[in-house]
C-alpha cells in the first residue's frame, strides 16, 4: 500500500539552530518514506506493526533498546490476551497456568482451578518474538534508535530520531508509560499512575518444582493491592501491585522483602533482580488519535486497574489502531475512527476502575467474602482469565451480596508452598 502524499522535503534554512542542525544531517541521510512509523516494540507496537505490514502498509518500527530486552513486567498473559494476539504465542510460553492459589498474607490459601486461566511468558522473549513476526510480515525494524520529536509538514509527519528523520502519514505512539509521543501530542495530559515492583528471583533448589505451574496471588502483603508469584522456566517472577497513587511513598522494596520472607518458596533464594515501574491505569485523554498520531497501550494509559494487567489492552488497542489506520490509508475513514473503536475497551477499563476502588478499599473483606466464597471466586477468576468482563464481575458481585454475606467460606487448602 503506497501512500499517495508527497515525499520528504528539506526543512527551511531560516529555522532555528535545531532545524539547521537537522537540515545538515538530512543532507547526509537519504530519508526513506513510510506510511506509518511505530515507536516502541512492546506488545502494542509489535501488534500494530505486524497487522499493518501484513496488510501491505510500509511500516518502520523503532525501539530505543536492542531486542530482546527485559521489560519490568510479571509476564502473565490472561486467556483473553492470548486470544487477542494476532498470531499464536504458544512458541514463547513458559507455562500454561494450571491453578491459581489466592492467599492472605501467606495464609488460608484457596485453590482456584479452571482450564484457561492464562499463561506465563518472559517479556524479553515474548517481545522479541512479536517483533520478529512483524519483520517477517514486512515491517522495517530499527533498534537502538529513539524518537526525539515529530512535526507536521506538507500533510505528512516528519519524525526525528536519534539517528535521522523520516516522513510518514501516521505516527503510532507505542512507547510505554513514559511515552514521548504522548508528551508531545498531549502536553497537558496527566496519566494516572500507580506503583508496581517486580523481581526475577532464582529460588533455592527444588522450590521451582514446588510451585510447578501454579501462580500465587496474595492480597495481604501490601495495602490496597496484591502480591504475585509467577513461575517461569528457570526462575520465579514475583512482585507487588498497588491500586493507589504514589503520594504516600510507601516503601515498595521493603514490602517486597517482607513478601519474600513470608513464603518458603522464596526465602533463601540464590539470586534476585528487583525493578520498579509505574502502571498507567486510566486513558490519558478522550481522544487518543489526532493530528495523524495514534496512542496505544501504556502510552495511552490503558492498563487494567484491577490487576495492573496491560498486555491485553496493549494488543487490543494495537489491533484497533491497525484497523483504523488501514481504513484511513485506503481512504475509507478517518483516523479518529480509532476512538470510536476503543469505546468497548474504555468501558471495560472504567468498570474495572470502579471494581478496583471497591475491592481495594478492603482487600481483607474482599478475600473473606469474595475469594473464599465459591461463586464470587468464580467471577474473580473469570475476570483474571478474561471470560468475565469487569462490568459483569462487578454487577454479579453486587447481585450476589446476600449469598456472599451468608455463605460458608471455602476451606484453606493444604499446600507445601505455604508454611
Ligand atoms: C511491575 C509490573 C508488572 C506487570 N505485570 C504484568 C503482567 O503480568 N501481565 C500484564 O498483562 N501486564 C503487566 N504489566 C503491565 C505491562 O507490562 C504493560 O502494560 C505493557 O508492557 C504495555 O505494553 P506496551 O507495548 O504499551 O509498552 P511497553 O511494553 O512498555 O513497550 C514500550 C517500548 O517502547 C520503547 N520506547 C520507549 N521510549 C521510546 C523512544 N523514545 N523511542 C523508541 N522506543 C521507545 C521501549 O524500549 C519499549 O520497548 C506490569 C507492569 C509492571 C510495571
Amino acid at each position: 500500500m503506497r501512500s499517495t502524499a508527497g515525499v520528504y522535503e528539506r526543512p527551511s534554512r531560516r529555522g532555528n539552530c535545531e532545524r539547521d542542525r537537522l537540515a545538515t544531517r538530512y543532507d547526509e541521510v537519504v530519508t526513506p518514506e513510510f506510511d506509518v512509523v511505530v515507536i516502541g516494540c512492546g506488545p502494542a507496537g509489535n501488534t500494530v506493526a505486524y497487522r499493518l505490514a501484513s496488510a501491505g502498509v510500509r511500516v518502520l518500527m523503532l525501539d530505543k533498546e536492542a531486542l530482546p530486552r527485559h521489560k519490568v513486567c510479571g509476564g502473565g498473559l490472561s486467556e483473553k490476551a492470548l486470544r487477542e494476539a494476532p498470531f499464536s504465542l504458544s512458541p514463547v510460553l513458559d507455562y500454561r497456568v494450571g491453578a491459581a492459589l489466592v492467599a492472605y498474607d501467606g495464609a488460608h490459601p484457596v485453590r482456584c482451578e479452571r482450564s484457561g486461566i492464562g499463561a506465563m511468558a518472559q517479556r524479553a522473549v515474548l517481545d522479541g518474538f512479536m517483533a520478529q513476526k512483524a519483520v517477517a510480515a514486512g515491517a522495517v525494524l530499527h533498534e537502538r534508535e529513539s524518537l526525539e520529536s515529530f512535526e507536521p509538514r506538507n500533510g505528512l509527519l516528519e519524525v526525528r530520531t536519534s539517528r535521522g528523520a523520516f516522513t510518514a502519514r501516521v505516527l503510532v505512539g507505542a512507547d510505554g508509560v513514559y511515552s514521548r509521543v504522548r508528551k508531545q501530542l498531549l502536553p497537558r495530559a496527566t496519566p494516572r499512575l500507580v506503583p508496581a515492583i517486580e523481581a526475577r528471583l532464582w529460588p533455592a533448589p527444588d522450590m521451582l518444582d514446588l510451585v510447578g505451574d501454579s501462580c500465587i496471588f496474595d492480597l495481604g502483603v501490601i495495602p490496597a493491592g496484591y502480591g504475585w508469584v509467577f513461575p517461569k522456566r528457570d526462575h520465579l517472577n514475583i512482585g507487588l501491585y498497588r491500586f493507589f497513587k504514589r503520594t504516600d511513598n510507601l516503601d515498595m522494596r521493603g514490602l517486597l522483602e517482607a513478601f519474600v520472607a513470608r513464603y518458603r518458596v522464596l526465602r533463601g533464594y540464590e539470586r534476585i533482580a528487583v525493578k520498579a515501574l509505574l502502571v498507567p491505569v486510566a486513558p490519558v485523554a478522550r481522544r487518543l488519535a489526532s493530528h495523524g498520531v495514534v496512542l496505544v497501550g501504556d502510552a495511552a494509559g490503558l492498563a487494567d486497574p484491577m490487576f495492573g494487567e496491560g498486555i491485553y489492552s496493549a494488543i487490543r488497542s494495537g489491533n484497533l489502531a491497525a484497523d483504523a489506520i488501514v481504513s484511513t490509508l485506503q481512504g475509507k475513514g478517518a483516523l479518529s475512527s480509532y476512538d470510536r473503536r476503543m469505546r468497548g475497551l474504555r468501558f471495560d477499563l472504567a468498570a474495572a476502575r470502579l471494581a478496583a476502588a471497591l475491592f481495594y478499599s478492603s482487600p481483607r473483606l474482599g478475600f473473606r467474602f469474595g475469594v473464599r466464597t465459591r461463586l464470587v471466586s468464580k467471577l474473580f477468576m473469570g475476570m483474571i482469565s478474561g471470560t468475565v468482563s469487569p462490568a459483569r464481575g462487578l454487577i454479579g458481585t453486587v447481585g450476589l451480596t446476600p449469598y456472599w454475606l451468608l455463605a460458608r467460606p471455602s476451606p484453606a487448602v493444604a499446600s507445601p508452598i505455604f508454611d
